[in-house]
């Protein structure tokens, strides 16, 4: 059995907390629906549906015997911040929302009804990139950077056109969030906190794939683009 399947004690009971905290905010969020806009239960299906097309993946990817790991401090703090402001903070404000405890209110923002409308659209690309990346990747996938013990580099289905195509599918979930939820904490800082981690994760996924794959993925590379195809 490898090493991860075994979770240390500590590690269960954070995440045993974690659900309870989470099953506590959504309860509030439905305790507080009247005062959520359609656009606001728009990102709520998005948030759903993104976890549940996770879910069988992550717990997958727990059999992995992990052999590269690239989850330095940096890193750390990356998916931390996308827990926070994809997550926990947006849940947070339609918990709050008009409420004595509106923490986040200050920093709402007004947009047209258009760019709602623009938002809900953008979810149908991000489900199906979405699903499709996990699936084309299956074990290959993990949250982390990592390479696992029978790693395969995947170059088919959507990974034939594009080598990241689960980073476009969270493009579309961060400017989507930001066009559904009016505010500058809970909906568009996501987007900033993207930008850096998917600026510092390319480079070193990229170079991660290349040391473990060698001459194929530079193959793979010339024939796809990153995150929209090659037209030449
Ligand atoms: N960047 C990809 C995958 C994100 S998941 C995308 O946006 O679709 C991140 C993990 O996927 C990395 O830790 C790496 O191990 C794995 N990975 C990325 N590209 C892969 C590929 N073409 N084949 C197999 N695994 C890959």
């Amino acid at each position: 059995m490898s090493e991860n399947a075994v979770k240390p004690m500590s590690e269960k009971l954070k995440g045993m907390a974690a659900v309870i905290v989470m099953i506590a905010i959504m309860a509030a969020v439905f305790w507080n629906s009247d005062a959520i806009s359609w656009h606001e239960f728009v990102w709520l299906g998005l948030f759903f549906g993104m976890s549940l097309i996770r879910a069988p993946f992550g717990m997958q990817n727990r059999q992995n015997k992990v052999t590269v790991s690239e989850n330095h401090l940096w890193e750390k703090l990356l998916l931390l911040g996308m827990f926070l402001s994809m997550g926990l903070v947006p849940l947070i404000y339609l918990a709050t929302k008009q409420t004595n405890a509106d923490i986040f209110g200050f920093a709402d923002y007004t947009l047209p009804d258009f760019a709602s409308w623009i938002g809900a659209a953008m979810i149908l690309p991000f489900f199906y990139l979405f699903w499709r990346s996990h699936s084309d990747l299956g074990r290959n996938w993990s949250a982390k950077l990592e390479i696992h013990s029978e790693q395969t580099l995947v170059t088919n289905g959507i990974y034939k056109f594009v080598r990241h195509p689960m980073y476009l599918a969270l493009w579309l979930a961060v400017i989507a969030q930001a066009l559904l939820i009016h505010n500058w904490i809970a909906g568009f800082m996501v987007i900033v906190i993207f930008l850096a981690m998917y600026l510092s994760r390319i480079q070193q996924e990229e170079a991660m794939m290349r040391a473990q794959f060698g001459s194929d993925y530079d193959v793979y590379t010339k024939q796809t683009g990153r995150i929209l195809p090659k037209l030449f």
